[in-house]
């Protein structure tokens, strides 16, 4: 395991070179939690909750935090959650941590947190997440292209450790070096199959607007860049976080109500960013027992 996270290897989404292996924090953990010996393999014992993890040490924006979800308990609902802490996790007891990370540790307001989708907590699923110079949180799943928008709100002037929350459905998660993984832009998971049909003419139907009207203001903040594609609709005026608000309140585009099922990236070189809608999971989701 600790091959897997040489020093030599470290790297990020930015292309900057960082200076020390991530693991996961040594002692502080959920009361649940226990560890390999390099602290790149953390378990949960049982019940579905007190999973909490944390990074060894401070990450970077735009540094990828990559998890393999190496074991699951099919007994209950609702699995890994992941995100940002501006909060030293070395100061806590941890005997004092909260058993969820949402909306638990959220609400201590030190903490941004979210629930990935079902469909991307599946065993052997392997799930890149960082955080951008905005406090946006994106994730991409098994390599793939799509950068899909999480949460915003992270306080990216602060230190930043990685939270993740092994929860529910999510049992074992193991600390990846993303340097050492392939890419994945040509072959398509079988995670992303199941949504083939969708995802292909959402790529066919976004591509020639690819140029639209993004580069302007977004039309709700108007201070930030309109970077992203509202789909079915393929109205492109507001940026990732306005976006974001909109999907988990009305979750209809401002400009025709149409109904957001997803929405696209599209930054200034044409480059894509799948963001499916998360309004579905902002909610802290409970165990079937
Ligand atoms: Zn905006
Ligand atoms: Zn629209």
């Amino acid at each position: 395991m600790g091959a897997c996270l040489s020093p030599a290897d470290d790297s990020d989404v930015s292309g900057r070179r960082t200076s020390a292996p991530l693991f996961f924090h040594p002692y502080v953990k959920g009361s649940q939690i226990v560890m390999d010996e390099s602290h790149s393999i953390a378990s949960r014992v049982a019940t579905f909750c007190n999973g909490l993890v944390f990074s060894n040490r401070p990450v970077e924006p735009y540094e990828k935090v990559t998890l393999k979800i190496s074991k699951e308990d099919g007994k209950w609902h609702g699995g890994l959650r992941v995100g940002f802490t501006w909060e030293d996790p070395s100061l806590w007891e941890p005997r004092e941590l909260p058993p969820f990370a949402c909306p638990n540790l959220v609400n201590q307001g030190k903490t941004r947190a979210c629930v990935l989708p079902d469909e991307y907590c599946e065993e052997g699923t392997i799930v890149s997440y960082w955080v951008d110079n905005q406090g946006c949180v994106f994730c991409s799943i098994n390599g793939e292209p799509e950068d899909i928008l999480l949460l915003d709100g992270v306080l990216v002037t602060s230190p930043l450790w990685a939270v993740m929350d092994i929860y529910g459905r999510t049992k074992e998660v193991q600390l990846l070096d993303p340097s050492n993984l392939p890419t994945n832009n040509n072959v398509h998971s079988p995670l992303l199959l199941a949504h083939d049909d969708q995802i292909e003419s959402n790529r066919h139907d976004s591509h020639s607007l690819l140029e639209g009207p993004t580069g302007d203001e977004c039309a709700v903040c108007f201070g930030h860049k309109a970077n992203t594609m509202m789909l079915p609709c393929s109205h492109a005026n507001f940026c990732a976080c306005c976006s974001l608000k909109i999907l988990k309140t009305s979750g209809c585009c401002p400009l025709c109500r149409t109904k957001v099922k997803k929405i696209l990236h599209v930054s200034g070189s044409a480059e894509r960013e799948g963001m499916e809608d998360q309004s579905d999971n902002a909610k802290d989701i409970q165990p079937l027992r």
